[in-house]
């Protein structure tokens, strides 16, 4: 299937009560083969009035965040667990994730991205369910072949220098992971297999 296709599907989408509320549905955007996928938690106040990801504080953080490494937005693609946003940006229902998960894996497959990037844990839960934030951060995993690296969400930082710094520097190990090789796991251990910073 063709992203632009795939667009067209998410944008009708009505398979939650997410679709009663929403100005916009936010499927997420970038080039067609990007190197990396930003994956967040879903669309706030000016994702849902623009149709765009990470266009509010937390996305002017990430701009800042990937200018570390000298990449600009235009050059990653960037999207979110859920597609519409959740009333007064409550936290997403698991219904509402789990209804939305078929969005996300289709873009996946298309996209092929070399690594994912997680932005905050209810994304990170997606490919390390009952792992925390706090321990997976900033450390590269291989799950099911495909290379995920977990970060703090941006607008968790906002206000907190010390998360900021967290950030900036686990920002600065996503190079090296893009390099790393894919370490598959033995095969007698079929599990996901991580190989950590
Ligand atoms: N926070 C998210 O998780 N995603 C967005 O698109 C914006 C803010």
């Amino acid at each position: 299937m063709q992203l632009d296709l795939l667009y067209e599907r998410i944008n009708g989408c009505t398979a939650c009560g997410l679709c009663q509320g929403r100005t916009k549905v936010v499927p997420g955007e970038g080039p067609e083969r990007p190197r990396i996928m930003f994956i967040g938690e879903g669309p706030g106040f000016h994702e849902d009035r623009q149709g765009r990801p990470f266009v509010g504080p937390a996305g002017k953080f990430l701009e800042e965040l990937l200018s570390a490494i000298g990449l600009t937005r235009e050059q990653v693609y960037i999207t979110n667990i859920i597609k519409c946003r959740p009333p007064n940006n409550r936290d997403p229902l698991p219904e509402e994730v789990k209804q939305c998960s078929s969005w996300l894996e289709q873009q996946i497959d298309l996209l092929a991205p070399e690594l994912i990037v997680t932005l905050g844990r209810h994304s990170m839960a997606r490919f390390f369910p009952g792992e925390t934030i706090g321990k997976m951060h900033g450390r590269l995993g291989v799950v099911n072949g495909q290379k995920v690296f977990a970060m703090y969400h941006p607008a968790a930082a906002l206000h907190q220098q010390r998360l900021r710094d967290t950030l900036i520097e686990d920002m600065k190990k996503i190079p090296e992971a893009l390099e790393q090789e894919d370490q598959q796991p033995p095969e007698e251990d079929q599990s996901e297999q991580l190989s950590m910073f």
